[in-house]
């Protein structure tokens, strides 16, 4: 077989390369960026992210799970920051060793570039920037003005993926679609103390929830928080409602943060830098059909479909659509003469993964709900204290959250239909009982366990 010719060395791509090669298959991987080992990363693009069970089981297939989680910050639970600066924590889960983990979204991409170059057939081009594909030639075409063709083609190039485009521009039977929050997003900082300590609970992810906004924080080795405001774009001008398009000077956005965030500002020495400085980014979801062509292009990761962040889910996603490709791999050894039938591979692995991409992606954008009203509200509250004792409690017991975050045996769309289920009833029983202790944890569990 000749090469094989991924593009994108982000996460999907520089762990499917490792993959590939593990089979003994030479890959080039062609990377628009410089190889960020030797220089710095992109400036207020999801420093740190949360990586959970499925991607650590993609991590575990190639030896690298204890690695990476050795560089990574355990976070049990969500702290609620009310605007009166109180905190509450609401764990993600009643059982011990369900949590998630916040990692270096630079660290994690080096280490597996690191890995993907230990292997001989494995070969990474940087600045090498895809700017057309035929599909049905298989010709690339790069910005370099180079071409080059391949019969074997892996888009992992990301949401803005270049191959996706040419596809949609030369396929008849492509269907793209892509839909945009109104909400943006900026990075901002909490750093670290005296020592390198932590200003706020090192173990959690913070959360201030405002209802039409939010900000976040996720804990980075240094002892800083990376912060993250999700805030509209736009609002109307004679509205209350804040934007980015209404923060345009210092003044302003200090009496913002005032107002909303007054905990977390003297912690912000270098607020204003940073808001001004780092980019808004955009937050949508990516939908398209097919992934495959003629078993000769498979795209996968954001370039098939990517998603709002508001699961943390997007790469453990992307980590899962290898791993499933890993398992098709093994499951159809090549023909005798060493060739693999990529077409039905790619058949299955749409078969498989479309309906559980679908799934995440509508559940992310749900939690954006989730997170930024209802976290804040007593009822749910009082359901997530519920939840935390059924799982105390029973071994068969799982939200929806640990079932899309710890339970990598089960599909995204299955998680989705129990979780769906299971939320409407225990809301239900939240919503008629003044505290939980009117609530009986057996009833609860046995109306649960006869849902599905
Ligand atoms: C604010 C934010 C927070 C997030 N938090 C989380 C989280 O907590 N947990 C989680 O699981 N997910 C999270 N995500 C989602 C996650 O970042 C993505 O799902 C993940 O990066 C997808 O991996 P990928 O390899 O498909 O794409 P990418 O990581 O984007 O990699 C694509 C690669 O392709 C390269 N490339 C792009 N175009 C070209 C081209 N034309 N030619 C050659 N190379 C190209 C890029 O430079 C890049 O290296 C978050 C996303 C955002 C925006």
């Amino acid at each position: 077989m000749d090469r094989i010719v991924i593009i994108g060395a982000g996460l999907a791509g520089s762990l499917l390369a490792i993959n590939l090669a593990k089979r003994g298959n030479a890959v080039d991987v062609y990377e628009s960026r410089g190889d960020m080992r030797t220089g710095n990363a992109a400036r207020g693009r999801s420093i740190n992210m949360a990586l959970s069970d499925r991607g650590i089981a993609a991590l575990r297939e190639v030896g690298m799970d204890e690695y990476m989680l050795n560089a990574a910050i355990p976070m049990h639970g969500r702290m609620i920051h009310t605007p009166a600066g109180d905190t509450k924590l609401l764990p993600y889960s009643g059982r011990k060793g369900e949590y998630i983990n916040s990692i270096s979204r630079a660290g994690l991409n080096e280490a597996l570039m690191t890995e993907a170059e230990k292997y001989a057939g494995v070969a990474l081009h940087f600045n090498e920037q895809v700017s057309g594909f035929d599909p049905a030639g298989g010709e690339l075409e790069f910005t370099s003005g180079r071409t080059l063709k391949s019969d074997l083609v892996f888009a992992a190039d990301g949401a803005g993926s270049a191959v996706r485009q040419a596809l949609d521009a030369n396929v008849a039977a492509f269907v793209y679609r892509s839909e945009f929050l109104e909400h943006g997003y900026k990075e901002l900082v909490i750093p670290p103390g005296e020592n390198g300590s932590f200003l706020i609970e090192k173990n959690a992810l913070h959360i201030w929830p405002r209802h039409k906004f939010m900000m976040i924080a996720l804990p980075n080795l240094d002892g800083s928080f990376t912060c993250t405001l999700f805030l509209a774009h736009d609002a109307a001008a004679d509205s209350d409602e804040p934007s980015f398009s209404k923060l345009t000077d210092e003044a302003g956005l200090i009496a913002f943060f005032e107002r909303e965030f007054a905990d977390a500002l003297p912690l912000m020495p270098t607020l204003a830098e940073d808001f001004f400085v780092n980019p808004t980014g955009m937050l949508g979801t990516v939908d398209c059909s097919p992934w495959h062509v003629d078993g000769r292009v498979l795209l996968l990761g954001d370039a098939a479909h990517a998603m709002v962040p508001f699961y943390g889910q997007g790469m453990n996603c992307a980590f899962e659509d290898v791993r499933t490709l890993n398992a098709l791999l093994q499951g159809q050894p090549p023909h005798a003469d060493g060739t693999i039938d990529w077409r039905s591979i790619f058949e299955a692995f749409e078969r498989e993964r479309m309906p559980n991409a679908a799934a995440i992606q509508s559940m992310a954008i749900e939690n954006f709900y989730e997170m930024r009203d209802k976290v804040a509200d007593p009822i749910f509250q009082q359901k997530r204290a519920l939840e935390t004792r059924l799982e105390q409690t029973y071994d068969d017991y799982f939200s929806k959250y640990s079932m899309v975050t710890f339970r990598e045996d089960l599909p995204y769309s299955e998680a989705k239909r129990r979780g769906n289920l299971q939320d409407e009833l225990l809301m239900r029983l939240c919503a008629d009982a003044a505290d939980l202790s009117e609530i009986d944890a057996e009833s609860a569990i046995a109306a649960v366990r006869a849902l599905y």
